[in-house]
């Protein structure tokens, strides 16, 4: 309240008998009850956390596009799913598995390699649910319509509490279609890989009801280019698909180190391939892949990512042999899919936050978010995160669709655009969120911190901007049908916007001359990724978000901050539309 006495509870008189030189006499003037039950100010005109809301039901766009892309069945679940996780208690978990980061043990106190690597509780209580809640394994488990929407909803969700666990569950999820090119080896693994069961023991798989699995690509020498992998696979026998095989060498970025085996590539007699190496060898000894230390990551905390040494370690080809990156792909394309739900996650609970503090913050006399600027640059955040959500969930139906001709194309060539786009654009829309709450969402005590440290990662891992744009290129390329497929998921939209309209046209003519595409690849893919975003909210989303989309997004002026929305704009029904109700 504007005006109230800051040094309430005390006399008038007070300031001024306490003035230069008085200090001393305060005891004498003010009698000692009075003294002791001073309060300094009231607080007031303060945000409070975003906490005890429902995490779905307060989503309203996530609701939508659920029951568009086919999961309409799951909306109750994923209601109870939403409470669930979104009370103060469950929200603190994501803080404190960031706060106590993971620790490594080479070696128990006998000098016993060990390997060890030991998390805080929390981080393991959001393991366990991610597994629980079938994030890890649903579309395989229980394939049908939906079941990838179902899933990436949940996944969206759950990221929004914490990031950083996501990643040993996205490799388990994405191991699958991998494992599954040699069935003898599904067949063995596969059951406890999708089972319900979070099982951290450090025991032999044989042993355990549940299992995770990580992946390791990634050199010293190269990460992006892993033709340059040094580490050579010897066969124990036979070799071939499914044989045993041991290997030498390092790997440079080993996430989750504590999970029950590894898809990893590595040079065989024939060729750069795919083999599957536990952590423990069948007859119980320990497999030699060694934790050299663990990495010191600026974001990402509360998961482990751990520099190895393979010494020799048991594991199975998976795959042909020398067509090491051709099996693997089929998990790296999952796990660059949910790159675009982490992402997007990661914007919705950046806007959530921004809404939300501006929902109650006042300055100059004006609630923030009624203020015109203020609301200019929250509904651009609401945008960004609305856009990212409609392709990532577009996406997750083509995923389900996949025996369709164009779902499949549309998989292949959307999921590189949309990884490479989501994640870019995430960093910046962490920060502008963040400048929405001030001060206080620089500091550590706020969710903001964390947000934003964790905003670049899923840019830079599982195929850095670049390196997705040229996959772009190379998926035009070799498969000139998913060009083909791409206008065909724009006709949906046509006529519906002319800035759209003229946009596909100029994309048109941008695709039918591929000089100096590399060259070009970013500007292409920033093109292709606007225009899918904007197509499927003019379809699906209410005029003030696809108009406005389209208004600050196609029109002529290229370079632009948040905040610069056009004339015209209905910000107010923007923000009211997404600003979560706790
Ligand atoms: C937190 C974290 C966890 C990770 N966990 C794992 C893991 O569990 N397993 C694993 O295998 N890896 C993991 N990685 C590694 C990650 O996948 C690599 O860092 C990534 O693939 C890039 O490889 P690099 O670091 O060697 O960079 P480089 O390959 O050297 O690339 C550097 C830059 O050059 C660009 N570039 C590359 N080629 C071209 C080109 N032809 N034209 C233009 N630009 C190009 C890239 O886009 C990038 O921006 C992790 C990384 C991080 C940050």
């Amino acid at each position: 309240m504007a005006g109230e006495r800051v040094a309430k509870g005390l006399s008038e008189d007070y300031p001024r008998a306490l003035g230069p030189g008085n200090a001393m006499n305060a005891p004498d003037i003010l009698p000692k009850d009075r003294l002791f039950l001073a309060e300094t100010h009231d607080v007031f005109n303060v945000s409070r956390p975003l906490v005890d809301l429902n995490l779905y039901l307060e989503d309203r766009a996530l609701q939508e596009a659920v029951g568009r892309e086919g999961a309409a069945w799951a909306h109750d679940d994923l209601a109870a799913f939403g409470r669930h996780i979104g009370s103060a208690d469950y929200l603190a978990l994501g803080a404190l598995a960031n706060r106590f980061g993971p620790e490594l043990e080479t070696h128990d106190r006998f000098g016993h390699r060990v390997d060890l690597v030991s998390f805080h509780p929390a981080y393991h209580a959001l393991i366990k649910t991610s597994i629980e809640h079938g994030l890890h394994a649903s579309p395989w488990t229980e394939p049908g319509p939906g079941a990838h929407v179902a899933r990436a909803a949940r996944f969206y969700l759950h990221t929004q509490v914490e990031a950083g666990h996501g990643c040993p569950i996205t490799m388990t999820f994405a191991a699958v279609p991998a494992l599954r090119t040699t069935p003898a080896l599904a067949a063995l693994w596969e059951p406890k890989i999708t089972a319900r069961v979070y099982d951290p023991r450090n025991l032999p798989d044989g042993a355990k009801h549940g299992l995770t699995i990580g992946m390791a690509m990634t050199e010293k020498q190269g990460g992006s280019d892993v033709r340059a992998n040094t580490t050579r696979a010897y066969p124990t026998g036979a070799g071939g698909a499914g044989q045993a095989y041991e290997l030498v060498g390092h790997k440079y970025f080993v996430s989750a180190p504590m999970c029950d085996a590894f898809l990893v590539l590595a040079q065989a007699p024939g060729g750069l391939s795919c083999f599957l190496l536990p952590r423990w060898r069948p007859d119980g000894s320990k497999n030699p892949l060694q934790l050299l230390r663990l990495k010191r990551k600026m974001g990402n905390v509360s998961n482990a990512s751990s520099e190895t040494e393979l010494r020799g370690a048991l594991a199975w080809m998976v795959g042909e042999e020398g067509r090491g990156v051709r099996t693997i792909i089929e998990m790296v394309a999952m796990t660059r899919f949910d790159c675009m739900i982490g992402s997007s996650a990661g914007q919705r609970a950046a806007a959530a936050q921004a809404l939300h503090h501006c929902s109650i913050r006042s300055a100059f006399g004006r609630v923030l978010s009624q203020q015109p600027l203020m609301a200019n640059v929250l509904a651009d955040l609401v945008l960004e995160s609305e856009g990212a959500l409609a392709l990532t969930m577009r996406m997750a139906r083509a995923m389900d669709r996949r025996a369709d001709p164009h779902e499949d194309l549309l998989v292949r060539l959307g999921t590189a655009v949309g990884k490479y786009w989501i994640c870019k654009r995430t960093p910046n829309h962490a920060y502008e969120a963040m400048e929405c709450i001030g001060g206080s969402g620089v500091m550590e005590d706020s969710p903001m911190p964390r947000l934003f440290r964790e905003s670049p990662v899923n840019a830079i891992w599982e195929g850095s901007g670049n390196v997705q744009c040229l996959d772009v290129l190379r998926a035009m390329q070799k498969t000139p049908a998913v060009v083909e497929a791409f206008f065909r998921e724009l006709e949906g939209a046509r006529g519906a916007s002319a800035l759209l309209d003229r946009w596909v046209v100029a994309l048109q003519q941008e695709l039918g001359d591929l000089a100096d595409a590399e060259y070009r690849a970013r500007d292409v893919v920033d093109r292709m990724a606007l225009a899918l975003q904007a197509a499927l909210l003019l379809q699906h989303a209410p005029a003030a978000v696809s108009d406005a989309f389209c208004a600050s997004r196609l029109a002529e002026r290229s370079v632009r901050n948040y905040g610069t929305l056009p004339r015209g704009v209905d910000c107010a029904a923007i923000i009211a539309r997404a600003t979560p109700r706790a």
